[in-house]
C-alpha cells in the first residue's frame, strides 16, 4: 500500500470501502457489459487507491506500439491533455509567459509587474492593459493546427473521452469540439461575465469581439461594472466542472496523450498520476516533461511519467512539435489523408467565413487589428 498517497486528492475521494477491493481480483470475464464494467471498478481502484497490478499494455514504447494498441480496439477512452505547444503553430504566442515580448506593448501601463495583468485583484482595479493584450492576442484570428484537429478525430472515431485543454483561445471549438467534449481548465474566451457577484450577467464572444477592437472597456449592460472574459486569472478558482469531470474521466481512460505542455501548472500537471496503473501515456512534446521526481518518489508521491528506467512500462516520449507528432501517429493508424482533408477542408471553410466578414466590421478596427497580427505565411 505504500503507493496509497499517490495522489494529491480531495477528501471526497475516499468514500471507496476497503471491503470494495474484493472486486478487483474478481475475474469475471463471462459477459460483455459485465466485462466492462469490471475493467471500470478495477482502474477506479487502481487510480484511487493504488492498487491493481501495473500491467504492460503496450508491445513497444513507442509511437508504434501506441497505434498498434488503439488499432487493436482494446483502447475506447482516450483522454488528452493539451497546454500551450498544440497553439504555437497558429501564430499564438504562449501569453501567461514574460518571455514572449508581448508585455513590450504594455509598458505604458506600468504594471508593478508583468505577471499582475492576470491578477484579478489588479484587473479590477486597472483592467486596461488586459483589455490591450486581449486585443492584441485576440483568439479568432487564428486557424486550429493539425493537432487540433487530431483530436477532433479521436472524436469522430468515438475514441475521445475529453480534451482537458490549459488554453485559453478556443481553438479546440473552432475545430469542431463541443462543451462536453471539453474541460477548459483556465477557462475560455468563449464566453465573458459581468464581475459583480451580484450579477454575473453572461456575454458571447461577439459582443466582447466589438468592445475589444473599439478599444472600450466592457462595462455591463445592466450593473455597469466591468465585464470579463471567462479566463481563470492567478488568484481564481479553477472551473468547478475540472475537478468532477477529473474524477469521472480518469479512472476510466484506456491512453493519455500529453501534447504541448511542460506539465509544470498545478492542478493540470499532476492529472497524469489520475490514470489507472496500467494506462499507457503518449507524451507528444519538443521535450520531455513530467517525469517522476526521484525525491517525492521515494517519498511516496509517485505518478510521474518514467520514460527511460528500467522499469518503464507504460510511458512514451515522442519529442517533436505536436503537428508533426499527430501526423506521424495518424500516419501508423492509418488516417493520414484523413486528417489532412479535414485540415484543408475546416481551414478553406474557415477562410471564406472570414473574406464575408471582413467588409464594414466595427469601423475597421477589427481588419486593423487582425493584419496586424496574423502572421503572413498563413
Ligand atoms: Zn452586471
Amino acid at each position: 500500500m505504500s503507493n496509497a498517497a499517490d495522489l494529491p486528492k480531495a477528501e471526497e475521494e475516499e468514500e471507496v470501502t476497503p471491503d470494495l477491493q474484493d472486486l478487483s481480483d474478481d475475474s469475471s470475464d463471462d459477459e460483455a457489459a459485465a466485462g466492462a464494467e469490471m475493467d471500470f471498478l478495477r482502474n477506479l481502484f487502481s487510480s484511487t487507491l493504488g492498487l491493481g497490478s501495473a500491467e504492460k499494455v503496450l508491445d513497444a514504447l513507442t509511437l508504434e506500439g501506441v497505434a498498434q494498441y488503439i488499432k487493436s480496439g482494446k483502447c475506447k477512452n482516450i483522454i488528452c491533455m493539451v497546454g500551450a505547444g498544440i497553439s504555437t503553430s497558429a501564430g499564438i504566442p504562449d501569453f501567461r509567459s514574460p518571455e514572449t515580448g508581448l508585455y513590450a506593448n504594455l509598458q505604458k501601463y506600468n504594471l508593478p509587474y508583468p505577471e499582475a495583468i492576470f491578477q484579478i485583484d489588479y484587473f479590477k482595479k486597472h483592467p486596461e492593459p488586459f483589455f490591450t493584450l486581449a486585443k492584441e492576442l485576440y483568439p479568432g484570428q487564428f486557424k486550429p493546427t493539425i493537432c487540433h484537429y487530431f483530436i477532433k478525430l479521436l472524436k469522430n472515431k468515438g475514441l475521445l473521452r475529453r480534451c482537458y485543454t490549459q488554453n485559453i483561445d478556443t481553438l479546440e471549438r473552432v475545430a469542431g469540439l463541443e462543451k462536453e467534449d471539453l474541460i477548459e481548465a483556465h477557462g475560455t474566451f468563449y464566453t465573458s461575465h459581468c464581475v459583480s457577484f451580484c450579477c454575473r450577467k453572461e456575454y458571447s464572444l461577439d459582443w466582447m469581439k466589438e468592445k475589444i477592437f473599439s478599444d472600450a472597456i466592457p462595462k455591463c449592460e445592466k450593473c455597469n461594472s466591468l465585464v470579463k472574459p471567462d479566463i481563470v486569472f492567478f488568484g481564481e478558482n479553477l472551473p468547478a466542472r475540472f475537478f468532477t469531470s477529473v474524477k469521472m474521466d480518469f479512472p476510466r481512460c484506456d491512453l493519455l496523450i500529453v501534447m504541448g505542455t511542460s506539465l509544470q501548472v498545478q492542478p493540470f500537471a499532476g492529472l497524469v498520476g489520475r490514470v489507472s496503473k496500467s494506462c499507457p501515456r503518449l507524451l507528444i512534446n519538443m521535450e520531455k516533461a513530467g517525469e517522476a521526481d526521484p525525491m517525492l518518489g521515494m517519498l511516496g508521491f509517485g505518478g510521474g511519467m518514467d520514460f527511460d528506467s528500467d522499469k518503464a512500462y507504460r510511458d512514451v516520449a515522442h519529442i517533436s512539435s505536436c503537428d508533426d507528432g499527430c501526423l506521424a501517429l495518424a500516419d501508423l493508424l492509418g488516417w493520414k489523408a484523413e486528417l489532412e482533408a479535414l485540415v484543408k477542408q475546416e481551414h478553406a471553410q474557415i477562410d471564406s467565413k472570414d473574406k464575408k466578414e471582413q467588409p464594414g466590421e466595427a469601423g475597421g478596427a477589427a481588419a486593423k487589428a487582425s493584419s496586424s497580427s496574423v502572421k503572413p505565411e498563413e
